[in-house]
């Protein structure tokens, strides 16, 4: 009962060592869904928790987990785990085990991660003795139970999380063959920012008897952030940024693209122009990613050029600004960039840039957010042409784009299977669109 929630930590039942923790983390009350899911979690329930990231849904698992080992007390066999954390990205399992680490460093418990992009070696040798808490991303993992290095049996605690980005991901097949390593016998937490139907059967087919828990849902996060768009030609959007970026109150800025390559243009432009950023994105070494990430924390760089996917998990305080370069086609990712600015109740602020196609993105996030983004007109590159442009559906408006994009990077004889075009240069269905749209 949500009246009965605990207020601070100290009221919950967690062993000396984590609150011991927790005072020396700075934490004194328990976020909502720590309030919530803690108590139930000790009491051994599985969880559905339908959380996103910056709501502190890692210590609302991770606390309960460690409280839990401490008292079972049982032994880790070598190559053996007691809890298996699932994440998509490496960067959020990273993050993960790291707060393992922060909340657990007053017990006597192992915690070890594996990730792909980076060699096998120290992460065999670091499970060979067995570890409490692994955290992995699924293909290193499998990668590793499929040459005998670790192995699921006797696992007391299976935590899916991040559930709906596994499955943008491709990694419904992955998780489907790990789950078959998995003790029948076992506590399952399964975490998810948004809950399609299929995501539901997926936590259906591994939840016993759930308690539900739903914190902060994806469309009222929003609220604490002043939004804003411009309307700019395609064209015009470096010259754009380049001249918004002047604003030094701008301390901590991120930049989404939609595209990996996009990212790269983009970073390559701003040092151009003086400005120091760096770009982050799945075609990055692990190392070069990491660098990028403690540069952009450490303030060494002002701007961090990202994409959706390596954005995820990026847990970076005090960023001032999120700037929508491209606009999602998911209204629902629209939420999770912004969501990077404006975390633990700062403020904050999100520039979008919308082009003519681009319309159609913003008008599904507006009725995801309830409400319409303000437009700024005050802006050098403000262009009445994206005003009057005509407005397509969002599924047309992505295959366009998809489509040029195609164009720039593929095989130009090769068929786009997204709108069935063939990629020739020249012949861009964006710019025959465009052409029409604005005669
Ligand atoms: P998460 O949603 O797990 O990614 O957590 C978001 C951020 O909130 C992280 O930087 C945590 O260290 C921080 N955090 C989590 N719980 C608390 C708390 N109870 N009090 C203060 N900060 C917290």
């Amino acid at each position: 009962m949500k009246q009965d929630l605990p207020k601070t930590f100290s009221e919950l039942k967690l062993i000396e060592p984590l609150k011991q923790a927790l005072i020396e983390a700075g934490y004194t009350h328990p976020t909502p869904i720590q309030a919530e899911a803690i108590p139930s979690l000790l009491a051994g329930h599985d969880l559905l928790g339908c959380a996103q990231t910056g709501t502190g849904k890692t210590a609302a698992f991770a606390l309960p987990i460690l409280h839990r080992l401490v008292e079972t007390n049982n032994k880790a066999l070598p190559r053996h785990t007691r809890v298996l954390v699932l994440t998509p990205t490496r960067e959020l399992a990273i993050q993960v085990h790291e707060s393992f680490a922060t909340y657990g460093k007053n017990l006597k418990l192992k915690y070890a991660v594996v990730f792909g992009g980076v060699g096998q070696s120290p992460q065999v040798k670091a499970l060979s003795g067995g570890v409490d808490v692994l955290v992995a991303t699924p293909g290193r993992l499998m990668d590793l139970i499929d040459q005998g290095f670790i192995k699921l049996t006797g696992l007391e605690v299976f935590v899916l999380d991040e559930a709906d980005r596994m499955l943008d991901m491709g990694f419904i097949h992955d998780i489907k063959k790990i789950l078959k390593f998995l003790p029948a016998k076992r506590h399952n937490l399964f975490f998810s920012a948004t809950m399609p139907p299929v995501i539901e059967k997926l936590a259906q087919t591994i939840l016993v008897k759930p308690v539900r828990i739903e914190v902060t849902p994806v469309s009222s996060t929003a609220e604490l952030i002043t939004q804003y768009v411009m309307f700019v030609d395609r064209e015009n959007k470096r010259v754009l940024l380049n001249h918004i970026l002047t604003d030094q109150n701008m301390k901590r800025v991120i930049v989404f693209s939609r595209t990996k390559h996009g990212a790269n243009k983009i970073a390559d432009f701003l040092e151009k122009n003086g400005i120091i950023s760096e770009a982050i994105h799945g075609n990055k070494s692990q190392s070069a990613r990491q660098r990028a990430l403690e540069n952009f924390k450490s303030g060494k760089t002002r701007v961090l050029i990202a994409t959706d996917i390596a954005a995820r998990g990026i847990d970076v305080d005090e960023i001032t600004h999120v700037i929508n370069y491209d606009l999602p086609n998911e209204s629902e990712s629209y939420v999770h960039r912004i969501g990077r600015t404006a975390r633990a109740g700062a403020s904050g602020v999100a520039i979008s840039f919308c082009d003519s196609e681009e319309k159609a993105f913003l008008k599904e996030i507006e009725k995801l957010i309830g409400k319409s983004i303000q437009v700024v007109k005050d802006q050098p590159y403000h262009s009445e042409k994206v005003v009057e442009a005509r407005l397509m559906s969002a599924s047309k408006a992505k295959a366009l784009i998809d489509g040029e994009n195609t164009l720039k990077t593929r095989n130009p004889h090769r068929r786009n299977p997204r709108n069935n075009q063939r990629s020739v240069k020249n012949s861009s269905p964006k710019k025959q669109h465009a052409n029409k749209g604005n005669s």
